[in-house]
């Protein structure tokens, strides 16, 4: 019990080894340190860098982006696919595309291109937008794919590129499409390479289950794929048939679909070569999970099986099939987006207060005048043990709503309200205290428990940073950057600074804990939180509600001649709040001068002076230019105390 704490009981408690792919650990000073090679070898603090950036101007929120990991996960793939290639001697090879919808940032595609170079690693555009980046930026001899639902211009789009010496492959998701496709290449007078997607039985496992299976809102079914063959054959094009494609969904948290699936559409193709569709690649989609909360489980935010597995179920499934149909082992592509993408970003982010629920900062001694409803729930707390615990709850649950009532009709004072509140739920935390030792707890007493965490409030927007926690309920990995020495003593849930109830994070990867993240108490030192495994999808998909903008970025590289190990080798600016206000159609000139003209009206009629209109004026056109975000630079604010009654369950306020 009272032994120490020490930095792998942190580990242990957040589940460092489950979600951290060997990429971080904590290091003898209690911080948590990032490890590029996934050895202790080399490592960089991330407080430090936290440290570092807040130093050099950048206000948090802050998005640290760990290029090397992107790097790593691209490598890991890669070779793992050749590996399994080589190991079951398969005659085809691996190539994979990175679809950038999954994080289109430039220096995240350039980063990710750069490291899958020596393995003619491509791209997959979804749109027309996407297209046109994935055109300049893919090379001639990688693949890209194109899916997506695509229009007479994206597809003109899609032939300029194969006549600039890009080597596309047009997924054809509906059959109409195909014909545009046909007409297009005819207009420009290239042969185009064409995808067929396949909308394949087998349903996905998890949250995007619904991206297979008979109502997807994708791809070919059985007939339409043959009709596709027949148009192409009569066309005399049934060579430019380059590739089948199927997705069964992101986050495939059950292998066992996932390798069902890939036989499924091994069949699919090994029958089409059949028919003279002489396919050249199988492209087996995205959907390689990410270990979101560390099980090893197929639960939603996990998956049940390895990268290096997958590669070989792959391999394996496809091999086994072509085998049997007596066809040639087509060339693999898959488009893992998340599974490159989600490690190598953390958002880092400061606490600057707590709610707690139970707190005194009035004092509630006995008074001459005050009602007696106080004394009653003062006797109940004084009288609380082990063995009237229920009793007492109840009693000062019914005082409570008595001087509720009584408040209302005019027969309580504000301030006896006050005293009885603040007993009240002085006497909910020794309950508390008390339960653990009791057997037996009722219902009520245990909800009543349950609801007596902290709220830590935090300064970033979740519809910002982390859209899915909010639309999908996602769980992400939270932790302190440091104190990881000490034992964190208080359990809390998050709340970021947006005016929205809904703007909060209580649902935590720890099973035990789940609606609450054991955090150290805020002692008047910055104190940072990172959150972690959100490089894939949350980036583009996050919104200005509030208008609170897209933060600051820092993209950090090893470097071992560099004091910490690590250079910083670029700032992105987060937006300001003439960004955020021109977004939305306001002009930052025009609001100048309403203000301006509001200033003038004062000075006219007497109530300012010239000197403090200009003043004021400046205030306000400066104010443009901050981070949206509240300012933590100055100070720390003692902890805020609100005596919570009842809490407001979902409204916007
Ligand atoms: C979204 C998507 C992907 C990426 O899936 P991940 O699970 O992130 O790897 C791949 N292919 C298609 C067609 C997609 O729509």
């Amino acid at each position: 019990m009272t032994k120490d704490w020490t930095p792998k009981d942190s580990a242990k408690l957040y589940n460092l080894k489950g979600w951290g792919l060997n990429y971080f650990q904590i290091n003898d000073s209690g911080r948590l340190a990032f490890h590029p090679r996934r050895n202790s070898k080399r490592s960089i603090d991330i407080k430090h860098v936290a440290d570092d950036i807040v130093a050099r101007g950048v206000k948090l929120p802050a998005l640290i982006r760990f290029q090397d990991i992107l790097r790593d996960r691209v490598a890991t793939l890669n070779r793992a696919f050749r590996r399994a290639i080589k190991q079951y001697d398969y005659k085809g090879r691996y190539l994979g595309v990175y679809p950038i919808k999954v994080n289109q940032l430039r220096e995240v595609v350039e980063e990710v291109l750069d490291a899958g170079k020596p393995f003619q690693l491509g791209l997959e555009a979804g749109s027309k937008p996407e297209l046109m980046a994935v055109l300049a930026m893919n090379s001639n001899e990688a693949l890209a794919v194109v899916n997506g639902y695509k229009d007479a211009s994206m597809m003109r789009l899609a032939c300029v590129g194969i006549k600039i010496g890009r080597k596309i492959i047009v997924v054809i998701e509906k059959l109409s499409e195909l014909k545009m496709l046909l007409d297009a290449a005819d207009a420009e007078g290239v042969r185009p390479m064409i995808g067929l997607r396949a909308k394949l039985e087998t349903e996905g496992s998890g949250k995007w289950a619904t991206s297979a299976g008979h109502r997807a809102k994708f791809g070919l079914t059985t007939s339409e794929i043959i009709a596709a063959v027949r148009t192409l054959e009569k066309r005399n094009m049934l060579d430019c048939a380059k590739l089948l494609h199927f997705h069964i969904g992101s986050q495939v948290t059950d292998i066992r679909v996932l390798k069902e699936a890939v036989k499924e559409a091994a069949r699919v193709y090994a029958k089409l070569y059949g028919m003279g569709a002489k396919l050249e690649y199988l492209d087996c989609g995205g959907g390689l999970g990410v270990d979101y909360e560390g099980s090893n489980s197929s639960s939603d935010h996990s998956m049940n099986y390895t990268l290096e597995e997958y590669t070989r179920d792959v391999v394996y499934a496809v091999q086994e099939v072509c085998q049997e149909e007596k066809v040639p082992e087509p060339n693999l592509v898959t488009e893992s987006g998340r599974a490159l993408t989600a490690h190598h970003a953390i958002l880092v982010v400061d606490a600057f207060g707590s709610i707690e629920t139970a707190s005194a900062p009035i004092p509630v001694d006995e008074t001459p005048t005050e009602h007696k409803i106080v004394d009653n729930i003062r006797e109940a707390l004084k009288g609380l043990n082990e063995e009237n615990l229920a009793e007492s709850f109840h009693d000062a649950q019914q005082a409570l709503e008595e001087a509720s009532t009584m408040f209302r009709l005019g027969f309580l004072g504000l301030e006896d309200k006050a005293k009885v509140e603040t007993l009240y739920w002085t006497l909910c935390v020794d309950v508390a205290k008390l339960v653990n030792r009791v057997e037996n707890v009722p219902e009520d007493v245990e909800a009543m428990v349950k609801t007596l965490h902290d709220q830590y409030l935090v300064n970033f927007s979740v519809f910002q940073s982390l859209p899915d926690i909010w639309a999908i309920d996602q769980v992400f990995p939270i932790m302190p950057l440091h104190r990881l020495k000490e034992e964190p003593t208080r359990r809390a849930s998050i709340a970021d600074i947006t005016c929205d109830s809904d703007g909060k994070v209580s649902n935590f990867i720890s099973p035990e804990e789940g609606d609450v993240l054991p955090l150290h108490p805020l002692n008047g030192d910055p104190y940072y939180l990172g959150i972690f495994l959100m490089g894939a999808y949350q980036a583009t998909m996050g919104d200005i509600h509030n208008l609170f903008g897209r933060v600051n970025e820092v993209h950090v590289f090893e470097d071992d001649e560099e004091p910490g190990g690590y250079y910083v080798e670029e700032i992105i600016r987060g937006q300001r709040v003439w960004d955020v206000l021109e977004s939305i159609q306001y002009n930052k000139f025009e609001l100048v001068k309403m203000v301006k003209s509001a200033i003038d009206g004062r000075i006219k009629a007497g109530a300012l002076k010239k000197r403090e209109g200009v003043d004021l004026l400046n205030y306000y056109e400066e104010m443009m230019k901050e981070y949206t975000y509240l300012d933590r630079t100055d100070n720390l604010e003692p902890r805020t105390v609100v005596p919570a009654v009842s809490s407001p369950t979902s409204a916007k306020i």
